[in-house]
């Protein structure tokens, strides 16, 4: 992991205005990153250096080159694109590694006329503390939120990093009203067996009846040359997993 860097970003995004960010590509045009159709913001680097990365080129924190993007760009083409857009996904990367920027970006967002009615969403690995998610809600309608694991020994396995401050982000964020969807990423023969998916349903359950389940099936593409041994889920695994987590009368969505 490189240490450095994230604490870095860190403290530079702690500090009390972040009016630029590493912006590692803006889609102007998404119907999965949320609901509706999005403006979606990938924001470079994150923490974890998880196996099943579909989009490694995001993970390093300060690519050589790379320079970092006024908020001003970022407003400029939102406002292009509003009419056409139901609201705004921040994602990565670990998008929360730039919180600071997020909440000026929402905030200016929510301030301009023309972008005022665009909801503005947050797409997390929940690896990070409530300080972020209390600086983050005035001006956020919704996160949505990956668990790789509920077992803490097989989340290591497939991000090098504790479930810990995920689960504590889950359960922050449904008391706070603001957890729009978790999100399962599936491995055949990793964590994709019946007694984990019922367990993780209960344990999600437990925190949120109304919570909303999508399933997203591991794919080979993208991914590091580590990962293509891995098995992608086929549609008997995922009729499995939709009739296994519905069950627990969760909502579950399509992979
Ligand atoms: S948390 Fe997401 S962006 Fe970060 S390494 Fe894992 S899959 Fe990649």
């Amino acid at each position: 992991m490189r240490g450095t860097d994230v604490e870095l970003l860190a403290l530079v995004h702690r500090s009390d205005t972040a009016r630029e960010a590493y912006v590692a590509g803006m889609v102007p045009f998404s119907a999965v990153d949320g609901p509706g159709n999005r403006f979606v913001v990938f924001l470079q680097g994150c923490q974890w250096d998880c196996l099943v990365c579909h989009n490694p080129c995001s993970i390093p924190v300060h690519p050589p080159g790379m320079r970092t993007t006024p908020i001003a760009e970022v407003l400029a083409a939102v406002r292009d694109a509003a009419p056409f857009l139901t609201g705004v996904t921040v994602t990565g990367g670990e998008a929360t590694l730039q919180a600071r920027f997020i909440r000026e970006l929402f905030a200016e967002l929510a301030a301009d006329p023309v972008t005022a009615r665009l909801s503005r969403f947050v797409d997390s690995n929940g690896d990070t503390e409530p300080e972020v998610w209390s600086e983050l809600a005035p001006v956020t309608d919704g996160v949505m939120l990956d668990l790789k694991a509920l077992d803490d020994e097989m989340h290591v396995i497939l991000t090098g990093h504790s479930n810990r401050r995920v689960l504590e982000s889950i359960t922050d964020l449904a008391g706070r009203g603001l957890l729009h969807e978790v999100r399962l990423l599936l491995v055949p023969g990793l964590n994709d067996g019946d007694d984990v998916l019922r367990r993780t349903a209960g344990w999600l359950r437990a925190v949120d009846p109304h919570l909303r389940l999508r399933i997203n099936a591991f794919r080979r593409e993208g991914a590091r040359a580590c990962a293509r041994d891995l098995l992608e889920p086929g549609p008997e695994d995922l009729a499995r997993y939709r009739a296994t987590l519905g069950a627990s009368g969760l909502r579950v969505g399509p992979s």
